[in-house]
Parts: structure tokens; sequence; C-alpha cells
């Protein structure tokens, strides 16, 4: 099979950061162009917005969504109805319906659609996944806290409706959880802490448990300063088992058992490349379902106003 063309739509940080690099290694993609208000891609041809590309480069096979999610669904909307496979960043979309309405459009039309979830492709996940299958579960904990200055500055779509505040980077451990466990998790209470001057929460503290009242626990927070914390405990018949630092390093009673170089992105576009040549899509709504099950039962706490 030829390469797939491919285009890009939202030409921001993590286009820079994670896109470029892992397409620009991978032979089963030819990034030929990309769609953006003001990004641009050297040596690659720019329209500033989706429907002029569509229409001017007829050869795109395929586009990347990076572009905030309030944005998203009408950029791959238009992706799908001109015929073109789609990716999309997480989380794949503002609502769970509007996703729902994209898979149905995709699979009328035979095209791929792949809601993407990085961090599910984080270094010792399958290792963390393969561990917990071995044992009983006790209980599970998880502990995201990070700074909102130092990593989404002045990222004013983030803290509006839709942006989902805390959420953005805790739906990328949800995403985690949600593949690791061997039995499904539903959300029994939740407090979201809400910033006064902002319509997306700073904090959230959720509360799970599974059909068998094993407990979890998920702590996240945009306050963090020093130290910051990406990780997933679970205690176990076996001992406890640390996913560490985003999911990259496995340890189970305290000894390093897993840890290789990060992939997350360049396992996505592996991901994608196989899901467009089987004639496949792959969209799991799992982690968008528990933030949406958060804003439907959880306790709503205002805090003081968060200025950049
Ligand atoms: P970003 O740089 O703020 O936004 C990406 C690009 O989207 C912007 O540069 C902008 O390009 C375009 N955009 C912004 N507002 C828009 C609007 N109102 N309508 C249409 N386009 C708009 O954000 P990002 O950090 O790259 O994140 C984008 C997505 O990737 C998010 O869903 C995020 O959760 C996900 N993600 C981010 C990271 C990360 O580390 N940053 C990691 C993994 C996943 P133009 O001005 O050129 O249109």
């Amino acid at each position: 099979m030829s390469p797939i063309n491919l285009a890009i739509v939202g030409v921001g940080k993590i286009v820079r950061d994670q896109h470029l690099p892992s397409i620009a290694k991978n032979p089963d993609f030819n990034l030929i162009a990309t769609a953006s208000r003001n990004g641009t891609v050297d040596g690659v041809q720019s329209f500033t917005a989706i429907e002029e590309m569509l229409d001017a480069v007829p050869e795109i096979d395929a586009v990347s969504l990076c572009m905030p999610p309030q944005y998203r669904y009408d950029a791959a909307h238009k992706a799908l109805s001109a015929g073109k496979h789609v990716f999309l960043e997480k989380p794949p979309g503002a609502t769970l319906s509007e996703v729902a309405d994209l898979e149905k459009l995709a699979a009328s039309k035979g095209l791929s659609l792949f809601a993407s979830w990085h961090s599910r492709y984080a270094a010792a996940v399958e290792a963390a996944k393969t561990f917990l299958a071995s044992t009983t579960i006790e209980s599970v904990h998880v502990v995201w806290k990070e700074d909102v200055r130092q990593w989404h500055p002045n990222q004013d779509w983030i803290w509006q409706a839709g942006g989902l505040g805390v959420f953005d980077p805790g739906i990328n451990a949800l995403s985690i959880v949600t593949h690791i466990l061997p039995k499904a998790i539903f959300l029994t209470s939740a407090t979201l802490e809400f910033p006064e001057n902002r319509d997306a929460p700073i904090a959230a503290d959720l509360h799970f448990k599974n059909a068998d009242n094993v407990p979890a626990r998920a702590e996240f927070d945009w306050r963090q300063t020093g130290k910051q914390s990406w990780d997933i405990f679970a205690e176990t018949a076996a001992g406890q088992m640390v996913l560490a630092e985003g999911g990259s390093k496995l340890s189970v009673n305290g000894e390093l058992t897993f840890s290789a170089p990060e992939e997350e992105y360049p396992s996505l576009y592996r991901r994608f490349a196989e899901i467009v040549k089987a004639g496949q899509s792959d969209v799991d709504l799992a982690p968008l379902r528990h933030v949406a099950d958060a804003f439907m039962l959880g306790k709503r706490k205002f805090v003081e106003a968060f200025h950049d």
C-alpha cells in the first residue's frame, strides 16, 4: 500500500512537540498539507481553513485534528464527509454524543475514525495490565497533580466550558486506568473545585468502585508546584504496584520491573496506519464517559480565582 497522504488541522503545541516528529519517522505517512488559522509547517502547503484545504488538495487520504476539543466535531464532520480517515487528538470531542455521531458517519462511509489516547501507549502500560490480570486487586489510587502554569500557559480554551480544565491531563490517567483494570469501574462520588472566574475545574477528587466493590480513587490537581505526580498505585494480593511517571515506569513492591523509552505518539501513528489498512475504527469513549459522569455526579466547590 502506498503511503497515506496526511493533513494536519490545528498546528499548535502538541503538533510541534509530538505529531511532526512521529509522522516524519513513519514511512506509512506523507504529510502533504496543513490547515490552521496561524500555524504552518515548513515545506508543507498551508491553508487557513479545513474547507479550503479539502477543496484544494483532493489527494489527502486522512486528517489529524489537533485543535482544542470544542472545535473538533465540525472539522471531523467535514473531513469524513469529504471521504477522509480521521485521527482525533484526545479528548475526542467536547461531548459524548458528538463523537457517537462521528462514529456513525465514519461507519456509513467505510472510513476509519481513531479516538487516540496517547497515554495508553506509555511504555509500561501493557506490563501493568499483565501484572494486574495475574493477581487480585484490593484498591487503586491515582495521583495526577501538575502545575498548570508550567504545562498550559495562557491556554484560554482549556479553562472554557468543554476545555475540561484539570480533566485535560486527568483524562490521560483515566485512559490508562480503563485500559489496565480487568473490570470496569464506575463513579460513586466526586468533588470538583472550580476557580470562581473559570468554567472548568482546577482540581477533582473522584471515587469509583467496580462490581466487586473494589475501590478506586483519582486525585487530580493543577496547583502542584515542585515535584509533579502522574502516578497510579494499586494494592494487590501480590503487593503494591506503582505505575509511575505517566505510565512509563512499573514497580512492584519497590522494585522497578519495567521501563522503556517513550514511544507514545509513534505508537499512535502506527495504530492509525494499522486501522486504516484494516478498514476499521478505534473509538473507546470510556475515559470521556468518566469525565462526563464526574460533571454529572460531582459536587461543585468554588475556590479562589485563577490568573495565569
Ligand atoms: P494549542 O497549542 O493551544 O492549540 C492547538 C492549535 O489549535 C492552536 O495552535 C490553534 O492554531 C488551534 N486553535 C486554537 N483555538 C482554536 C479555535 N478556537 N478554533 C480553531 N482552532 C483553534 O493546544 P495543544 O496543547 O496543542 O492541544 C491541542 C489538543 O491536543 C488538546 O485537545 C489537548 O488536550 C491535546 N494534547 C495536548 C498535549 C500537550 O502537551 N500540549 C498533549 C497531548 C494531547 P491556529 O491559531 O493556527 O488555528
